[in-house]
């Protein structure tokens, strides 16, 4: 059998998931598996689970098996020694003060680098995300928790101990709410979801009213991110007012970062942004562009991820790549053979190598074509319907670098400003076309690409 050896295996351990990927050099991913983190046991429950995991991606994809992979990324919450291969703290994971590096690289039989999920997010969106374009970037995660990562030129900035750029605790309140780290008023403790949900939580039990109430049904255990914009569609006057705290208390970190680093962007990412971007990014972009010491900078460099749940996998193969010799940097996107071409068929059927759609339709960044399930368009006052940011969450999965949008036989779609804004703040160009024009232009274009048909 002939050694592909420009397929990569990629994995993230995350709190809740382990999340497994087979990418190519031009960072496709070809196929993709996932198990719940084990809550319980040692080290030697997470490798079972990780084997597990990989056994059972590659047994999805027929064509490639262990030996033709090239090497192994692997990203890891908590602090790495990437030189080493060692988990040096990972918090609620058994895998503190490990050598997963060595452990992996026995088991798969394949080089391997370990490093900070964080750091490998950042990473991955220099290579093929929103911070493609610029030289130094600074990633931050706001999720359950909030973490970060420092690039300059392809190195990741790790720090004397492999502990650099935990931004999420970076005091923002001297003697404010406890943190998960011991320390007090950590940004972490003031605007994860976390402590976003704290805040809710406390303001529904002083008696505020809220439609979280019904929107949860009156379970407010678990408030995830897409119910606090399902909130903030509705105007809710206190998710509102904690979101706008939290963008504030997120700003002035931002700010803190331009102050220490001067990255040439930052980049926000993590649940809480992605389901919340249009409110959160803008406040913090003001922030940063009052900015009186360095005379406030572009909005433009403050960007939201467009990898989304892919940027720790695509880090992580840029950073198996870097381990093996090869630069990912050098030659970003080759254009993918694995691109099917739309073809537009009688009667408005369109053919996608063996797929046919006959309604609307998207293609990924991995060249995955899917029917769009999606809410119904919205009719503006003009009497147009509106393509909104939900219309494009599923589409620009995977970052493409390029969108091209398919208007519907009568043209009758149009973007909604925040459609717009959406696609700006995660440095996606866009094209809306008639559908002929968009297919075509579609078929040329040799950029990481996707596409969303609007066949009615
Ligand atoms: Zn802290």
């Amino acid at each position: 059998m002939v050694k592909q050896k420009d397929v990569y295996l990629a994995v993230d351990v995350g709190g809740t998931k382990i999340l497994a990927a087979l990418v190519d050099a031009s960072g496709m991913v070809l196929r993709r598996e996932k198990s719940p983190t084990p809550r319980e046991g040692g080290a030697g429950t997470l490798h079972q689970a990780l084997e597990n995991v990989v056994a059972q991606l590659l047994r999805k994809a027929s064509d490639i098996t262990l030996d033709d992979l090239a090497a192994m990324g692997i990203g890891v919450p908590g602090v790495v020694d990437t030189d080493q291969g060692l988990v040096v703290v990972t918090p609620n994971m058994g895998l503190s003060n490990t050598r997963l590096g060595e452990y992996c690289e026995k088991t798969f039989r394949l080089t391997v680098a370990v490093a900070n999920d964080c750091n490998l997010g950042i990473l991955g969106e220099k290579w093929l995300g929103s911070a493609r374009a610029a030289d130094s970037a600074m990633g931050i995660l706001v999720g359950t928790g909030i973490g970060g990562g420092f690039i300059q030129g392809s190195e990741v900035w790790q720090g004397a101990r492999g502990a650099a750029s935990e931004i999420g605790h970076i005091v923002m309140e001297i003697g404010g709410p406890l943190c998960g780290c011991g320390n007090r008023g950590c940004l972490e403790a003031l605007a994860s979801r976390t402590a976003i949900e704290r805040d809710l939580r406390e303001a529904v039990a002083a008696g505020r009213p809220t439609v979280l109430t019904e929107l949860l049904e009156g379970d407010l255990d678990l408030i995830r991110s897409s119910i606090l914009r399902q909130a903030l569609e509705r105007n809710d006057t206190l998710v509102t007012g904690v979101l706008r705290h939290a963008s504030i208390v997120l700003g002035h970190a931002c700010l803190t970062v331009d102050h220490l680093l001067d990255p040439e962007v930052i980049v926000l990412g993590g649940g809480v942004i992605d389901a919340c971007s249009n409110f959160i990014v803008p406040i913090v972009q003001k922030i940063v562009a009052d900015d009186c010491l360095a005379a406030g900078r572009d909005t433009s460099g403050v960007l939201v991820s467009s990898l989304g749940d892919d940027a720790v996998l695509l880090g992580a193969t840029a950073m198996a790549r870097l381990r093996i010799g090869e630069n990912p940097f050098k030659k970003r996107f080759a254009v993918a053979s694995s691109y099917p071409p739309i073809v537009r068929g009688k009667s408005d059927v369109y053919e996608l190598g063996s797929k046919r759609f006959d309604a609307d339709f998207y293609v990924t960044a991995s060249g995955k074509a899917k029917r769009h399930r999606a809410e119904p368009y919205p009719t503006s006052l003009d009497g147009s319907r509106l393509l909104t940011p939900q219309h494009l969450s599923r589409p620009c999965r995977g970052g493409p670098h390029v969108l091209f949008i398919a208007m519907g036989a009568k043209s009758d779609l149009k973007l909604s400003d925040d459609a717009c804004l959406y696609l700006r703040q995660r440095a996606i160009e866009w094209h809306a076309l008639p559908n002929d024009e968009a297919v075509e232009a579609y078929n040329e274009c040799a950029d990481r690409k996707a596409a969303l048909v609007h066949v009615g």
